[in-house]
């Protein structure tokens, strides 16, 4: 039994954190996985999260009981004002359907398991996604794997401009257009991953004007909320602006990046309806595939968002949490920009570094640059050319400035 079962390619983010770990050179630096750092290299426990923590820690009536199929209510009704905001007309209407999920990945499997399931598709089952998207190694993982698990066919959309290091606005816009009637396109929130390229709030209300003209379905992937701008309302403005408009879509949201509880687990599917009516139907069938899928989802990590979202003190402490975070990495943008253009004078344009937003900027260095600042100067880094700013800090920020300078020279 299993002699066929071919060796799957270890994951090329999680190979790349081994591979720095082992490395005993003093001066290495891990900008390969999407984790924020504080400025001495620590995983950062968010103040907020550390009080949430000892509120629960202390709370004699806590139990372990299974939660609700569709997770924790306080956390669920929570978490959709935070997205979509609490004046959205959806939510006051009664046509919001929220199940809490297993982070930002069961959100995006979840939606896409309820697509297969039930969306009217116009032609084969296909989901549209940007060239690149979350996949650090192309085709293989995340969001290409998560459709192609539940038998939708990804497809790519134009997206990212090499030659700008910028949006490739045209044929973004061309392959709205061209995509058959009903189409459905994912679109990352804010701070796309892996460029660090967003659309302009120009831009993306040209995007939404195609989207309602071809009637398209949005499969929104929320997972860097407020890790963007530092502002958590400001970076969910695309995804309000889509519901004023009345357009159909879903949500997934992750609070793995903006809470720091990557390893809870704790995320959201929201799906806007016609109607309560259909809201309803919705959720019931969303609760069937969850109890196939995982029963219930985890409490801890929830009950934790919840005590943030729904106390406004700790609410406003943790807006000053993101800040912190949000704010290093702009600062990091700036410094990185200011050594490669005042101080080492490197060849070529680097204003992308301050003009991308979010967790990741692409660099623009091509895979044999990428390769060779991993191998000559211990700089862990996808061969995409993507980096985490989150791993740079006023330790290291010059030795990388000065070895990407090195590889760039050639
Ligand atoms: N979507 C995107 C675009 C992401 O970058 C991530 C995190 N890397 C996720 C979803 C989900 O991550 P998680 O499952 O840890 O919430």
């Amino acid at each position: 039994l299993w002699q066929d079962v071919p060796l799957a390619p270890p994951d090329s983010i999680f190979q790349l954190t081994a591979a720095y770990k082992a490395d005993t050179f003093k001066d290495k630096v891990n900008l390969g996985v999407g984790a924020y750092r504080d400025n001495d290299n620590k995983p950062w426990v968010l103040p907020v999260v550390k009080k949430a923590t000892s509120i629960l820690l202390n709370d004699e009536a806590l139990d372990h009981e299974y939660l609700p199929i569709t997770g924790l209510a306080e956390f669920t009704n929570a978490a959709a004002k935070l997205i979509l905001g609490s004046h959205s007309p959806a939510i006051k209407e009664g046509r919001t359907v929220s199940v809490q999920t297993i982070s930002g990945t069961g959100a995006n499997h979840l939606g896409a398991l309820f697509l297969s399931k039930f969306y009217k598709w116009n032609g084969p089952a296909r989901i549209y996604l940007s060239n690149p998207t979350w996949d650090a190694e192309r085709w293989l993982a995340n969001h290409h794997a998560i459709f192609r698990n539940v038998g939708i066919e990804p497809v790519e959309y134009a997206y990212y401009d090499p030659k700008t290091i910028g949006l490739d606005f045209d044929g973004f816009i061309d392959a709205l257009k061209t995509a058959p009637e009903r189409s459905v396109f994912l679109l990352h929130a804010c701070a796309h991953n892996p460029t660090g390229v967003d659309p302009t709030t120009e831009q993306w209300k040209a995007i939404a004007e195609v989207i309602a003209a071809k009637k398209h379905y949005t499969f929104f992937d929320c997972a860097y909320q407020g890790f963007a701008s530092g502002d958590l309302d400001k970076d969910a403005w695309a995804v309000r602006y889509f519901v004023e408009l009345g357009l159909p879509l879903l949500v997934c949201q992750s609070f793995a990046k903006n809470a720091g509880l990557y390893g809870e687990r704790v995320g959201a599917l929201h799906l806007v309806s016609p109607n309560t009516e259909t809201a309803n139907r919705v959720k019931s069938q969303l609760s069937v595939l969850q109890r196939s899928e995982i029963s219930n989802p985890p409490s801890h990590g929830a009950r934790l968002v919840s005590l943030i979202l729904n106390d406004a003190r700790l609410f406003e402490e943790w807006k000053r949490d993101i800040e912190t975070m949000a704010g290093r990495i702009i600062e990091m943008r700036r410094e990185l920009h200011r050594l490669l253009t005042e101080k080492l004078h490197t060849p070529g344009n680097w204003d992308h570094i301050v003009n991308q937003i979010g967790m990741f900027s692409f660099t623009g260095i091509n895979p044999a640059q990428s390769k060779a600042l991993v191998e000559k100067g211990h700089i862990y880094l996808t061969g995409n050319g993507r980096i985490s700013m989150a791993g740079l800090n006023t330790h290291n920020i010059e030795y990388f400035g000065s070895q990407l300078d090195a590889v760039v020279r050639g």
